[in-house]
């Protein structure tokens, strides 16, 4: 799962290549939508909400896409070669003349309404990337779940929309939490938050996504990914968990010392079950 500043960087590439200019040929390669043809129309904007999507098109309709796991938009100049995947995981290209916007593996592929637009992003927090970020509100709907362990309560977009399993881990290493404390005990919920927005800002201008200040690979998260090896501040051992209920669960990474709370025993299955993230990548 991509965090919201993978969707809201692809989102301004989308919108520096499609926004002002006519569509001259699309091709939605999801059943319901084959025969479906948008060429001649201008697309008006292209807007991130959390993790979704949306690209705005003349005559009232918005085409909703989802990354989920390792969906993508890739863009080529007319005549590249197309390099996100196999020909049989692209659902939707849109072309104007000076670009091909190519969507991989993209769970969610759907027109609506523009005017209807709630039915599919409603549901979200506030945008912790968006124009209309409202602290107040996040904190309000968090608090409205006092017993929910800290790290899914942020992960829920329907709290705030945006953050990930990336972004939750270091942020709660940063304040000396572990996931498990419940929103009620987390001493300084603002603050939290705040950082947890503010490490996000700092990075939706590149692909690389550092809470560290270090782009140096393997340098740039302190506990996230980084199970079995020593913590940055104490050098005791990290530990993952799966924190959650299946299909949601999330690996969660802690330092032991240097993080406070209730914290499940880990055991070395769950360990080994982890693999990296892969980024969502974006080309050129
Ligand atoms: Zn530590």
């Amino acid at each position: 799962m991509p965090e919201g500043d993978t969707v809201w960087l692809a989102g301004e590439r989308l919108r520096a290549a499609l926004a002002g200019q006519v569509l001259t040929k699309t091709d939605f390669r999801v059943p319901q939508l084959a025969t479906t043809d948008l060429s001649g129309r201008e697309v008006l904007d292209v807007v991130p909400r959390g993790k979704h999507l949306l690209t705005r098109i003349e005559g009232g309709v918005t085409l909703h896409t989802h990354f989920r796991m390792d969906g993508t938009w890739h863009l080529y100049a007319p005549g590249d070669r197309w390099t996100g995947g196999p020909d049989w995981q692209v659902r939707v290209v849109l072309e104007n003349v000076q670009w091909q916007a190519v969507g991989y593996r993209l769970p969610v592929v759907a027109l609506l309404a523009t005017g209807d637009e709630d039915s599919v992003v409603g549901h979200l927090g506030p945008d912790v990337l968006g124009p209309d970020w409202d602290l107040d509100e996040a904190l309000r709907r968090l608090r409205a779940k006092p017993d929910a362990e800290i790290g899914l309560a942020l992960l829920d977009q329907r709290n705030l929309a945006g953050l990930g399993n990336l972004y939750r881990t270091e942020v709660l290493f940063l304040r000396g939490l572990t996931p498990w404390v419940k929103v009620s005990d987390v001493p300084d919920l603002a603050s939290l938050v705040e950082k947890g927005r503010r490490l996000m800002l700092g990075n939706r201008d590149r692909w690389e996504q550092s809470t560290t200040g270090s782009l140096r690979r393997g340098e740039d998260h302190w506990v996230f990914e980084r199970a079995g090896r020593p913590c940055r501040r104490c050098g005791t051992r990290i530990i993952s968990a799966e924190q959650g209920a299946a299909p949601q669960a999330r690996l969660s990474y802690w330092c032991p010392a240097c993080q406070l709370g209730p914290a499940p025993t880990p055991t070395p299955s769950r360990a080994r079950r982890e693999r990296p993230l892969g980024r969502t990548r974006y080309a050129p």
